[in-house]
């Protein structure tokens, strides 16, 4: 049994949260390669020493002094190693190279990078294991996407020589030889890479939450946690907005058939939530989590005739793509037809994509209207229940709702409804009571 163990930067904020982790990993001798994030924050206004390094390269790329911003930054680390009492460690030697490098040049990438290198460094002394420099392992492409087949293949072979090790979240090298980070929240990616490489059987990504939650918290109390989740029902509930993790983290362990196991380092006891390709655990509820996102705006098309008119539904898409915008949904009738769109990617073109429409597929009228919110009711178990469309709509009935759009997906994982923004929460909330309060 081989573990990989990612830890968010709220796991890593200070020595007391460090210790946490170090007695998780210690707790099982088969999490062997771990994979740090940077400091995160220690209370609710306190800064994220990302966010202090990317100052920090601001303050660089201005040329002024940087002095003061690398001592706070230092004083954090500082604290970490005093509270871990790591006797002839130090950070100094690399701060003064961190600090030479952004004199002579700033550079996004590698400012932003020193969190997780430093922080990995700690780890592994206070760890006793190997550090591997994540920019000797993790490469990009001349495109800045990650170089998968390079990098598994380096990384592979680098990891076969460590029993144990710590690889640092976030960044990797680029193609110009230059450190190169992956987006904010990367270490989740990194975690990916790092399980898929060493084959691991489990993927453990250390949170601060006990897991993917059925409902958002802040329009549900205390939501349940979901204990299992597909790829596939992960994929549509980020997609309306969730998110527990970065999502191109996904794609190397679901390839891989590698599951995900979001865990809480403030309550290690707790189970948390798998993420796994296909499972036959019996589900709680027919519903696996509901999510949902709001403003977005539709455009309702009328043409006689359009059913018999072959082309007509391409000619009003290329409306939008050739405004550069991509649609979501696109419910359809007889003679109408509605695409409904994100308001902040459509509002400022509204009237270039109406004559568009018009110039191109000459509908008899074309409506537009904002202010819609969708919300995606997600669960495997829908496919055979019977009765959980009834059960949803009779639920947002009683409420007083107007759905204004219905889409049930093909593959039944999910049904989307349209309702007024005014009503989202009222609807999130009553959709959740229903399948999983009063089930
Ligand atoms: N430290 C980086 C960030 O704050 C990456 C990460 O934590 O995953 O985005």
């Amino acid at each position: 049994m081989k573990k990989v163990v990612k830890f968010g930067g709220s796991s890593l904020a200070s020595a007391e949260q460090f210790k946490k982790v170090g007695s998780i990993i210690k707790a099982d001798e088969s999490r062997v390669y771990v994979v740090p994030s940077a400091p995160g924050k220690r209370f609710p206004e306190d800064t994220k020493v990302t966010d202090m390094l990317l100052h920090l390269n601001e303050t660089a790329a201005k040329g002024e002094d940087l002095s003061e911003e690398i001592a706070a930054i230092k004083a954090r680390y500082d604290e970490i190693i005093t509270g871990l009492e790591l006797k002839d460690f130090s950070l100094d030697e690399d701060f003064a190279i961190i600090k030479k490098t952004l004199e002579a040049e700033a550079d996004v990438d590698y400012a932003a990078s020193r969190g997780e290198y430093l922080n990995g460094k700690i780890m592994a002394a206070y760890l006793g294991i190997q550090f591997i420099d994540s920019a000797d392992v993790i490469f990009f492409n001349a495109e800045g996407n990650l170089n998968d087949y390079k990098t598994d293949k380096i990384l592979s072979e680098m990891l076969s020589k460590y029993e144990k090790a710590v690889i640092p979240g976030f960044y990797g090298m680029g193609k110009n030889g230059k450190v190169k980070t992956f987006s904010r929240g990367g270490s989740d990616v990194t975690g990916s890479i790092v399980a898929r490489a060493c084959k691991a059987d489990v993927y453990e990504n250390w949170t601060d939450v006990s897991g993917f939650l059925v409902a958002d918290p802040r329009i549900v109390d205390n939501p349940k946690v979901i204990k299992y989740i597909t790829y596939r029902e992960l994929r549509e509930l980020s997609y309306m907005g969730a998110s527990v993790l970065h999502e191109d983290a996904i794609f190397p362990v679901r390839r891989a058939g590698i599951p995900i196991n979001i865990r809480n380092t403030n309550i290690p006891e707790d189970e948390g939530t798998w993420i796994v390709e296909s499972t036959c655990q019996k589900q709680d509820y027919v519903v696996t989590g509901i999510a949902g996102k709001k403003d977005f705006c539709t455009i309702f098309i009328t043409k006689a005739m359009m059913n018999a008119e072959i082309g007509f539904g391409r000619k009003v898409l290329q409306a939008f793509e050739e405004n550069d915008i991509s649609f979501e949904h696109m419910p359809s009738g007889i003679d109408t037809m509605t695409i409904v769109v994100h308001a902040d990617e459509f509002i400022h073109k509204e009237q270039s994509v109406v004559s568009a429409i018009h110039r191109l597929a000459e509908p008899d009228s074309v409506e537009i209207e904002s202010g819609l919110a969708l919300v995606a009711v997600v669960g495997r178990g829908m496919k055979s229940a019977s009765g959980t469309a009834s059960k949803l709509f009779t639920a947002l009935a009683a409420k007083g709702i107007n759905i204004r759009m219905i889409d049930q997906g093909s593959s039944e994982l999910n049904i989307i409804i349209g309702v007024k923004n005014s009503d989202f929460e009222t609807a999130i909330k009553a959709i959740y009571d229903t399948f999983v309060v009063s089930k």
